[in-house]
């Protein structure tokens, strides 16, 4: 699977917050100000399917735009958004907030919105979604395992700290784009030297650390050495073929 990294970072750093593009056709989540750089160097047009991990904002709140690029030049495409139950609801009053009500005729008529549930499987097109709802605070926050027709798995985390769920994506995937946010271990996040234990623990898998903040990512660089061969750095822009 191509997995197009927009973005790798926090809300608090000057790049783009951590989001990505799969096979060109799955979006998944759509942080603020991350639209700029989503329409002028993917093709949204091509899009079917969305995910979004939770509501926070940087990773959620430039959906609306992207909708809008669907609704105005897709020829009214259909597409399927899989997100934590509420999400319509959500989109209808943000269309509100932000004047663009005219989006709501073409989600009613052209998306359909899966709600996300722990253990689910979801068939879309040749995917096979499974989500796993993960401890991040007290949100209703989910992690996913995509598999393709040729069974490769790719795990994404989304924001987690350590949890049951996050070891049963580890124990079935080939690859994970993991949250790497913290240099201590909370209630919200990963740390650093979470992801290193983990990589350990599951020495099969390759990692690609994401949602970095400054100290984070400066953290990793200094802890990770040669006997570290299964994590990846990642960085906004890069391609990863990942199987
Ligand atoms: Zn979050």
């Amino acid at each position: 699977m191509k997995v197009d990294i927009v973005g790798n970072m926090c809300t608090w750093t000057q790049e783009l917050s951590t989001s990505y593009i799969i096979d060109d056709k799955i979006m998944f989540d759509i942080p603020q100000g991350s639209f700029k750089t989503i329409y002028n160097k993917y093709n949204i047009t091509k899009i079917d399917f969305i995910i979004i991990s939770h509501f926070h904002s940087d990773h959620f709140m430039d959906i609306h735009l992207v909708l809008d690029i669907l609704c105005h030049y897709c020829d009214k495409k259909d597409i399927t958004i899989i997100a934590p139950k509420g999400c319509r609801e959500r989109i209808i009053e943000m269309l509100k907030i932000v004047e663009v009500k005219y989006i709501e005729a073409y989600m009613n008529e052209h998306v359909t919105f899966i709600d996300c549930e722990n253990g689910k499987t979801i068939k879309l097109g040749e995917y096979k979604i499974k989500t796993y709802k993960m401890i991040h605070k007290d949100l209703d926050a989910y992690g996913f395992i995509i598999e393709n027709e040729c069974h490769e798995k790719i795990g994404f985390s989304g924001d987690s700290c350590m949890c049951n769920s996050l070891h049963k994506i580890l124990r079935h995937c080939n690859s994970i784009f993991i949250d790497c946010a913290s240099t201590t271990a909370n209630n919200k996040h990963l740390s650093v030297d979470e992801v290193i234990e983990l990589s350990k623990e599951y020495d099969q898998v390759n990692f690609y650390p994401v949602h970095f903040s400054y100290n984070a990512l400066n953290n990793l660089k200094e802890k990770i050495n040669e006997s570290n061969k299964n994590i990846f750095i990642t960085h906004q822009g890069q391609v990863i073929e990942a199987n």
